[in-house]
């Protein structure tokens, strides 16, 4: 569960400051879908960051499973996130020289799992997002659909328990996009990873449990996915 209490983020000092968020409370439990929308400038982005710990508050506190990810240690902070998260961009920063195996390996290393265990997840990885057969194809060679699975397939590698996305289909054509989202809420579902998930897109944002309209950095609106009774 992510809890976040009272987050505001300021850029900038004194006349020069800007509000990026304004006093956020928020909560995500685990293995939920919840998308963030709002325009662009809305805060989204800034609001993704924090809760990964991947940049600090001005204010407020993220709490991940109970623990205020703030007062551990910068180290500790670089701990937690190489095991328990993930991040997905719009650009597909994939290192382009390397082959997809070795694209998707760095991440283990990063998170120090033992070389014998490496292989067999890379390559359950690689099968998760239909690659298999690209596994010594260099990431220059791919097509963007096949190089933002192999942004994924690294980001799912370390079976993580929160998948960040921060706009994974905005490079996109509409039906690589639709089958890169069906991808992502299927593993929600397989390996049971909370899929947070930045998106300007109202219908994909509808397809989460939970979702939140952020506008000038403040929650304009949270609203839930009716939960569906199946009618015999
Ligand atoms: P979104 O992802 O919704 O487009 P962001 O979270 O990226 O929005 O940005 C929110 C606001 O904060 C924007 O007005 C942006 O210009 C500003 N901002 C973001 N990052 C910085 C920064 N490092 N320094 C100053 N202003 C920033
Ligand atoms: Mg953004």
């Amino acid at each position: 569960m992510i809890i976040l209490n009272n987050i505001s983020k300021t850029y900038g000092k004194s006349e020069n400051s800007f509000i990026a968020l304004n006093h956020i409370d928020l909560s995500v439990p685990d293995m939920s879908t919840i998308a963030i929308i709002g325009k662009s400038g809305s805060g989204k982005s800034t609001l993704m960051h924090i809760m990964s710990g991947l940049d600090r508050p001005t204010s407020g506190k993220v709490l991940i499973d109970r623990k205020d990810i703030f007062a551990l240690k910068a180290k500790d902070i670089d701990t937690f996130r190489s095991t328990k998260m993930s991040f997905i961009f719009q650009a597909f920063f994939v290192e382009a020289n390397q082959t997809c195996y070795q694209n998707i390996a760095l991440p283990l290393e990063i998170a120090s799992v033992p070389i014998t265990k490496r292989k067999k997840r890379i390559q359950e990885a690689l099968i998760a997002v239909g690659l298999e057969e690209k596994s010594n194809e260099l990431a220059a060679n791919l097509s963007g659909g096949q190089k933002q699975r192999l942004a994924i397939a690294r980001a799912i590698v370390n079976k993580p328990k929160l998948l960040f996305a921060d706009e994974p289909t905005g490079n996109l054509d509409s039906v690589t996009g639709e089958k890169i989202m069906t991808l992502l809420f299927g593993l929600n579902k397989k390996i049971g990873c909370t899929l947070i998930l930045v998106t300007h897109d109202s219908d994909l944002a509808k397809r989460c449990d939970k979702q939140v309209v952020l506008k000038d950095g403040e929650i304009e609106l949270i609203s839930s996915k009716k939960r569906r009774t199946k009618v015999a």
